[in-house]
C-alpha cells in the first residue's frame, strides 16, 4: 500500500512539480482582503446578472448584418410576419419556379393576374396585382413606385427611402406586410378560396400596418 501511494505521489508531484510550480505561480492573483461575502458575476452581461438572452448571445454564431434587416427585424411586426419576412428575403417561399427548380415539374399560372407563369419575381414584383398594391402603399407616403428588377433591389431602395422619411416604422413594416398579403391572397386563390380585389387586399394591408406597435394617427390616409 505504502509503495503504491508513494508511486502515485511520485507520479503527480515527483517528476512534474518543477514544471507545474512556475506555471501556477504565474497565475497567482492578489485577492483583495475585504470583510464581505463572495458574489457570482456573469461575464456575459454588463450588469453581471445571468440571463438566457446574454447566454445565447455568448454562444450563438454571428453572421454579418444584412442591409435589409431594418425591414424585417421590427418589433412592430407579429412573429408570423417576422418569420415570413426572413423567408422572403432568403427566397424560401414555395413559388412555382422554386418548386420546379427542386426537380418537381409544375404547370404554372399566376393566380393573381392569370396572364403569366408564377415565379418568385413575378408574384412579388412584376405581377399587375402586386404592383397595384405596392403603388397604393407608397402613395400613402407620397413616394412613386420604383419599378424594381427584383425584391432585393426593392429592399435596398426602401432602406434608402426610409432614411428621408419622418414616419420610418410604418414604412419599414409595410415592406413585409404588403408582401405577406400578396402571398396570402395568392394562397387563398390557389386553394380555391375567394378572390379579393386590389382595394380589398389593400384595406387588409392598412389594418395590418395599423396593428403595429406605433402611433399612426394622421400618418396614413
Ligand atoms: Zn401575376
Amino acid at each position: 500500500m505504502h509503495s503504491a501511494l508513494g508511486g502515485v505521489s511520485c507520479f503527480i508531484f515527483g517528476p512534474y512539480h518543477f514544471m507545474l510550480l512556475p506555471c501556477l505561480a504565474a497565475k497567482l492573483i492578489r485577492l483583495p482582503q475585504f470583510d464581505m461575502d463572495d458574489q457570482c458575476f456573469w461575464s456575459g452581461s454588463s450588469s453581471g446578472a445571468f440571463s438566457t438572452f446574454s447566454s445565447w448571445n455568448e454562444i450563438r454564431r454571428r453572421n454579418p448584418k444584412v442591409p435589409w434587416f431594418p425591414l424585417v427585424w421590427s418589433k412592430a411586426l407579429q412573429l408570423r410576419q417576422f418569420v415570413f419576412g426572413w423567408r422572403l428575403m432568403h427566397k424560401k417561399i414555395p413559388t412555382d419556379d422554386i418548386i420546379s427548380h427542386k426537380g418537381i415539374p409544375l404547370v404554372s399560372k399566376c393566380n393573381l393576374c392569370g396572364l403569366d407563369v408564377e415565379s418568385f419575381n413575378h408574384i412579388f414584383i412584376s405581377c399587375s396585382f402586386s404592383v397595384a398594391l405596392w403603388k397604393q402603399f407608397m402613395d400613402c407616403f407620397g413616394i412613386l413606385w420604383l419599378d424594381p428588377s427584383d425584391l432585393h433591389q426593392l429592399s435596398l431602395w426602401s432602406i434608402r427611402k426610409r432614411r428621408i422619411l419622418s414616419v420610418k416604422d410604418p414604412w419599414s413594416v409595410g415592406f413585409v406586410v404588403v408582401a405577406d398579403n400578396i402571398w396570402r391572397e395568392r394562397n387563398e386563390r390557389r386553394h380555391d378560396g375567394p378572390s379579393r380585389s386590389v382595394s380589398h387586399v389593400f384595406e387588409k394591408i392598412k389594418c395590418d400596418v395599423q396593428d403595429g406597435k406605433f402611433n399612426l394617427q394622421g400618418m396614413i390616409k
